[in-house]
């Protein structure tokens, strides 16, 4: 066993202070931010922290990996579309790797206890995630250290426990009053980042989801949501949506108003000749003055006119996630 750690920086305020705290343990540090399809971090930002400290940051991208364990997570999901305990174990898993690949002998966490429900909630999920990804006795955890079972680091005398801490659940004031003493100034607020714990976004995922549509999770990120039987309609809201969802124009059936340019959508999967009369009807609904609609399928050029409007009932009973 070295000196050597890689600490798992999500760039939140917990993970920054077991950075300083390794430091100033005259650890050999490296940095691994886990970057999922569903986290909103500014990687500039994560970096500006580190570099004060002369700590190299390592990004995983985790993507397809990710989707799977969304599909289907073997723990379950917390309160919306967060599968917690997989996702920590994933993460423990690709910190394992850049702990093998660089000679480190353990792993570092923010992580504080009892203080996040299900992925952190209590001393059995932590060892659980440590034990499923192989990383048993192999993980510190500086701000909670001392309410857990001694590590390996500790053990061997690597690491001082009694420079470790024992910080627990959900008050932040013990973490405000240690950045203090760290001179941590920046740091990004608590407030997650991790859009599956989002109830609007988490909603237009599930039914991505459910529609067997989840390759294409970036469009939960835009347009209003229509569910036409087993197919998902997406309609543009605004200008930047509009030019998004016109960049599929040729891989999905596209639908605009070339009368009077306002709204376009797509269908996500191949759609049927009623599908696309209702897509127009909802698609002219959105545009104000327009009058027909010009749908661009695999068939060909096809023009919707004359249509009746849709019914305002009908039309919220397709609507999804708002
Ligand atoms: S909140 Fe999101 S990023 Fe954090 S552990 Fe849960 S699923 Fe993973």
């Amino acid at each position: 066993m070295n000196n050597k750690a890689v600490v798992l920086y999500s760039g939140g305020l917990d993970s920054l202070l077991a950075v300083h705290i390794a430091v100033n343990l005259g650890l050999e540090i490296s940095a691994l931010f886990i970057k999922t399809p569903f986290y909103k971090k500014d990687i500039k930002t994560l970096k500006q922290n580190l570099d004060k400290l002369g700590v190299e940051l390592n990004i995983a991208e985790i993507d397809s990996e990710y989707l799977n364990i969304i599909k289907k997570p073997k723990y379950g999901y917390g309160k919306n579309l967060n599968p917690c305990l997989d996702c920590r174990i994933l993460m423990f898993e690709k910190a394992k790797e850049l702990m093998e690949k660089t000679g480190a002998s353990f792993i570092i966490t923010g992580e504080v206890l009892s203080q996040r429900p299900f992925s952190q909630r209590n001393k059995a999920n932590i060892l659980l995630i440590e034990k499923k990804s192989q990383l048993e006795n192999l993980v510190l955890r500086p701000l909670s250290a001392k309410l857990l079972p001694i590590t390996l680091p500790e053990k061997t005398g690597i690491v001082d426990r009694n420079k470790l801490y024992a910080i627990s659940g959900r008050s932040r004031k013990p973490q405000l009053a240690l950045a203090k003493l760290f001179n941590i100034e920046n740091f990004e607020t608590p407030a997650g980042g991790c859009l599956l714990t989002e109830p609007y976004f988490a909603n237009r995922l599930k039914n991505l989801l459910k529609l067997d549509l989840l390759e294409y999770y970036k469009f939960a990120h835009i347009g209003r949501h229509f569910v036409i039987d087993d197919n998902l309609l997406v309609v543009a809201r605004q200008k930047n949506e509009y030019d998004i969802i016109a960049s599929y124009k040729d891989k999905f059936d596209f639908f605009e108003t070339p009368d009077q340019p306002g709204t376009c959508a797509v269908f996500l999967k191949k759609s049927t000749k009623e599908q696309k009369k209702l897509a127009s009807q909802i698609v002219l609904r959105y545009s104000k003055k327009a009058k027909s609609v010009l749908c661009v399928s695999e068939e060909g050029h096809q023009i919707f006119e004359n249509l009746e409007n849709i019914d305002e009932e009908k039309l919220n009973s397709l609507k999804v996630g708002e």
